[in-house]
């Protein structure tokens, strides 16, 4: 796919407002954008689901355990716009320092460390040295990884089919049994293919949380495409999907989904909206709340700077399915 900037901009333009998209076509491909057409391609960009947290002081359910940025779910609801990324690791990587420290200052003692828990994740972190004497073949980390992205990327990628997402749950249950033959070589000392070893289990549990929820999700809203479901559902908005370990794990279900409403978005931040837009995402009960400012028009909305994608979007889902994909490089 070619994207062509050079017919919509002159040149001048495209060398002030590109810089740096500017600079790496000519560096890295030898071509100047200012001219001809860029090739472009879908990628995944940003993870929007993560670790559920606070949003005001982002403690996890975790005692102990706070997590700002991208590894954090919530903040950019199904779609983040580009450029937020900045905003929300400095705005939230400040309120996780602070209640951190707030929060273990405020600790009466320093909590002991389990010395039997130590030694068992240090064992099973050294597996992959030995082989866990699973029944089977042994199994490459490398590879292992090729096939998962490959998976992800066919089966639970732009545009999302029910079959495929069920063939694709099928198909991490039998990576996770092959994982658990994954042998590395070498040492401990920098040893890619042994930190890969290690990652492939929170590779192959964060891929199911993705696709479970995105099968779960029977709608389009953001970045999660659903060919079956294609319109957004104001009923879906007030739904977060939260994933975690299942109770009773399965050999082909390792993680549980559950609906956990979202609370209403504040009457402050309502009336940074224009009515108009609101009826987009609302539901009609929301919308007869007193809290839902009255009509104003969408000029008065951008006047204060209220980014209406990004606030609609703030009380959307925060579940694990949505990742936004794009071509652009300045993003
Ligand atoms: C191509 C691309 C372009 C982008 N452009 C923009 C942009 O223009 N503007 C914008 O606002 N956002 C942009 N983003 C998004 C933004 O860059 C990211 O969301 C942001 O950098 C995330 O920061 P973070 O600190 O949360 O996570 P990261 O930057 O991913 O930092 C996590 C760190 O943890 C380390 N780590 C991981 N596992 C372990 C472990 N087990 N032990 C120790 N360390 C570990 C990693 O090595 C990494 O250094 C872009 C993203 C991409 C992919």
């Amino acid at each position: 796919m070619y994207l062509d900037v050079s017919a919509r901009l002159p040149a001048e333009e495209i060398r002030r407002r590109l810089p740096s998209m500017h600079h790496q076509f000519k560096e890295l491909a030898d071509v100047d954008i200012t001219a001809e057409p860029m090739e472009v391609g879908p990628t995944c960009h940003y993870v929007m689901g993560g670790v559920e947290v606070d949003p005001d002081t982002a403690a996890s359910k975790v005692p102990g355990l706070y997590a700002a940025g991208e590894v954090a779910g919530g903040m950019h609801g199904s779609n983040r716009l580009g450029g937020n990324s900045l905003s929300d690791l400095l705005v939230f990587g400040r309120r996780a320092g602070l209640h951190a420290a707030l929060y273990s200052a405020a600790l009466a003692e320093h909590p002991l460390l389990d010395e039997e828990q130590i030694s068992a994740a240090a064992a099973e972190a050294l597996t992959p040295f030995e082989g866990s004497g699973a029944e089977g073949p042994v199994e490459n980390p490398y590879t292992l990884h090729q096939e998962l992205q490959q998976s992800m990327n066919d089966l639970v990628g732009i545009i999302r089919r029910e079959g495929e997402m069920e063939e694709a749950l099928k198909r991490l249950a039998e990576l996770r049994e092959r994982a658990e033959r994954a042998v590395v070589e070498g040492h401990r000392q920098f040893n890619p293919g042994w930190h890969l070893a290690l990652d492939l289990r929170n590779m192959l549990l964060v891929s199911e949380c993705v696709a479970r929820a995105a099968l779960e999700r029977t709608e389009s809203r953001g970045g999660h495409t659903r060919e079956d479901h294609p319109a957004m559902d104001h009923d879906w908005r007030r739904v977060n999907l939260v994933c975690s370990l299942a109770e009773k794990p399965a050999p082909d279900a390792q993680i549980g989904v559950h609906h956990q409403a979202n609370p209403p978005i504040r009457a402050d931040l309502l009336a940074l909206f224009g009515l108009d837009e609101l009826k987009k995402y609302l539901t009609e009960a929301e919308l007869a709340a007193p809290t839902v400012p009255g009509p104003r028009s969408a000029g008065a909305a951008d006047a204060d700077g209220a980014d209406t994608d990004s606030a609609a979007a703030g009380g959307a889902a925060a579940d694990g399915a949505a990742t936004n994909t794009q071509t652009g490089a300045d993003q």
